[in-house]
């Protein structure tokens, strides 16, 4: 007996170094709290300047959704520049003399949601080959998703994979308020081996058109997440196939530099990625048992994308011409997966993976999702959580971003009804704040005037 738990915790005990070996190298050990980092998963030290628009904006007298699992409540929200600064019971009205007050009376008030799968700059349906893979056209197309999705109430996307630089030139100019639309994370480049996922054959998604990196044997993998993270990455997208030499290398090269990993992978590239230390598998491909239960054994999360597989199924009746796609699946088994890895207990997000024309299925595709969610057995208020709490988890922003709690940054989205009720009253999108500021008034896009500089004027000498 004593043999058996002196092997056990000999067990438990390797397992532990195991798992530490895989984790991220989290850069915030290096911090003191005081320490302002950038906010993004990169954390790289900046000044503490205030951020944000001057003031305050209060939301009262609406429903408070606030991300962290409890039931939605009467409350007031307080926003005072680009964080939370206060929730207050209602009734109570002690906040800065100056605010501007916002009646949300019939409203709830909850976290901007996030949208974990997206590709900001892939080529729309039917444009010519010319337009496809022009980095102007790209960027422009860029510029358009980000409307929708900001419209949508996503003040967060996870960008997936998209061409040469452009995700993180869009992720700098809405920072810096230069166009409208949510927070940008993104990976850059999507990495897999030669004639790997997205590099199938020379079509316009191949890496001549700059969204593959194509690399081949574990040092050129290594370099390759070196690129995108000299680019800018916040996190490492793979996809199989790979060996497991190669996966190994790559995830171990951005844990290292402090970032994670997911990865699009399916049937036995699944296993490989998750004992490799992976963090997170994209899109609802066939799996077993055993791989779901290694995947929550090792807090692997998942964001399944059932909807855009359930677009490709319902248009073109299969996911046809693809080698990165050998197997059989269905709408049916899809539902089977997510179903399956909800009652392991995986951390699960939401992301809606539209390409194409999807994404101005928003803001219903988005919503869909959330549905699919249901059907696997999700409450709706659990749905909210993964749209939400657990979409900043998965991006590594928790400490930041997907609840509304004091001090985390004032990314707020206020729809007309209870989607805790019906989930299509995510639909009824009247205001969006990123970042403090209020991009969506009355359910549409608001850009102020540019204030004017003055003029030059003659030097008198
Ligand atoms: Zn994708």
């Amino acid at each position: 007996m004593k043999a058996r738990s002196a092997v056990a915790i000999f067990l438990l005990v390797a397992s532990f170094v195991a798992l530490a070996q895989q984790q991220v190298d989290d850069r915030r050990r290096f911090f003191d709290e005081n320490e302002v980092t950038s906010d993004d998963p990169r954390r790289i030290p900046r000044p503490n300047v205030p951020r944000g628009p001057e003031g305050s904006v209060v939301l009262t007298g609406g429903r408070l959704f606030d991300g962290t699992g409890d039931r939605a409540r009467p409350a007031t929200l307080v926003l005072e520049r680009n964080k939370v600064r206060a929730v207050l019971e209602p009734g109570r009205e002690d906040w800065p003399a100056d605010a501007t007050v916002i009646d949300a009376s019939g409203h709830t008030v909850l976290p901007g949601l996030i949208d974990l799968h997206t590709h900001l700059d892939y080529s729309d349906a039917d444009v010519p080959i010319v337009h496809a893979v022009n980095p102007t056209h790209a960027t422009l197309r860029g510029v358009e998703r980000l409307r929708y999705f900001i419209e949508s109430g996503i003040t967060s996307v996870r960008d997936t994979g998209s061409k040469y630089d452009i995700p993180f030139r869009l992720k700098d100019w809405v920072s810096a308020n230069r166009i409208p639309g949510p927070r940008v994370f993104a990976a850059g480049q999507l990495i897999t081996a030669t004639g790997g996922h997205g590099a199938e054959g020379l079509t316009e998604h191949s890496q001549i058109y700059g969204e593959i990196r194509e690399a081949s044997g574990p040092d050129d993998w290594r370099e390759a997440v070196r690129e995108q993270f000299k680019n800018g990455a916040d996190f490492i997208k793979l996809a199989s196939h790979f060996s497991k030499d190669e996966i190994k290398a790559a995830i171990e090269e951005a844990h290292a530099l402090g970032i994670r990993v997911t990865v699009d992978a399916e049937t036995f590239y699944i296993d490989w990625a998750v004992e490799a230390g992976v963090d997170c598998v994209e899109h609802p491909l066939p799996r077993t048992q055993e791989t779901i239960d290694m995947m929550a054994a090792r807090g692997v999360h998942a964001v399944p994308t059932l909807t855009t597989y359930s677009y490709i199924f319902d248009r073109s009746g299969g996911y046809h011409g693809s080698t990165s796609r050998r197997f059989s699946f269905s709408k049916e088994a899809n539902l089977d997966v997510l179903r399956r890895m909800r009652v392991a207990g995986i951390k699960q997000g939401i992301g809606t993976d539209l390409v194409f024309d999807g994404f101005r299925f928003l803001p219903g595709a988005y919503v869909t999702e959330l549905e699919w969610f249901v059907k696997a057995g999700y409450t709706n208020t659990e749905a909210l959580v993964a749209a939400t709490k657990t979409g900043a988890e998965i991006l590594d922003m928790d400490d930041k971003l997907g609840t509304l709690e004091p001090g985390k940054l004032a990314d707020v989205l206020v729809v007309e009804g209870n989607p805790v009720e019906n989930l299509r009253n995510l639909e009824n999108v009247r205001i969006v704040i990123r970042d403090g500021y209020l991009v969506v008034r009355d359910g549409r896009l608001y850009i102020p005037r540019h204030i004017p500089v003055p003029e030059p004027t003659a030097r008198e000498n």
